[in-house]
C-alpha cells in the first residue's frame, strides 16, 4: 500500500492553551467526522478553538500545512453550552450539543442574507447580518427556557397533588 502524500489532521484547543490531538487521517471527510465527534462532548471541556489542518507529507516546515477551516467556540444563543462552533472564514456556526443543533449560514444564493434556525422546532429564519442572527437564536433560547420552567411547574403542582391527595 502506498502511502499517502497528504495527511488531515483534526485539533482542538483548551482555555490555558493545550492542544488537544486527535490523531491523523487520511481522508478530509474522516478528519471531519472525528472532529464532530469530538465536538460534540465538548461541554464538558472549556475549548476556544478547533481546526482541520492539511499536512503534506516530507513537506518541510510552513509550506506543508494548509488550514483547511478554524473554528471559533462559542456559548450557544439557545442551550447556553459552550458547543457553537463558529467558522469565522466561511460565516457559517453549528450548535453541536445533544439535541440542540442551533445554526447560523450566510445564503448560498444571496450573500446579503444570513440563514438561521432551530432544528427541534423546526425554526428557520432569514436576516439581513450576524448579529440580528443571533438575537432570533437568543429568542428562542429565552423561550425555551421560559416554556421548561412552565413545564416544570406544572409538574410541581402535579406531584404537589398527588401528594395531598395522597395524604387523604
Ligand atoms: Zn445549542
Amino acid at each position: 500500500m502506498e502511502s499517502p502524500s497528504r495527511v488531515y489532521v483534526p485539533s482542538a484547543t483548551e482555555v490555558d492553551g493545550t492542544a488537544i490531538g486527535m490523531g491523523c487521517f487520511s481522508t478530509e471527510e474522516i478528519a471531519w467526522q472525528v472532529l464532530k465527534t469530538f465536538l460534540g462532548k465538548s461541554e464538558q471541556m472549556s475549548l476556544t478553538e478547533a481546526s482541520v489542518v492539511a499536512w503534506d507529507v516530507d513537506v518541510l516546515g510552513e509550506d506543508g500545512m494548509t488550514v483547511l477551516s478554524s473554528l471559533e467556540g462559542k456559548i450557544c444563543p439557545v442551550c447556553q453550552r459552550r458547543t457553537f462552533w463558529v467558522d469565522l472564514e466561511h460565516l457559517s456556526a453549528l450548535c453541536y450539543g445533544s439535541s440542540c443543533s442551533a445554526w447560523i449560514e450566510q445564503s448560498t444564493v444571496d450573500p446579503e442574507i444570513v440563514d438561521c434556525g432551530w432544528p427541534p422546532l423546526r425554526f428557520l429564519k432569514q436576516v439581513k447580518d450576524i448579529e440580528e442572527a443571533y438575537n432570533e437564536l437568543r429568542t428562542i433560547g429565552s423561550d425555551v427556557a421560559a416554556s421548561m420552567e412552565e413545564t416544570n411547574d406544572v409538574i410541581t403542582q402535579q406531584l404537589y397533588q398527588s401528594t395531598l391527595n395522597d395524604g387523604q
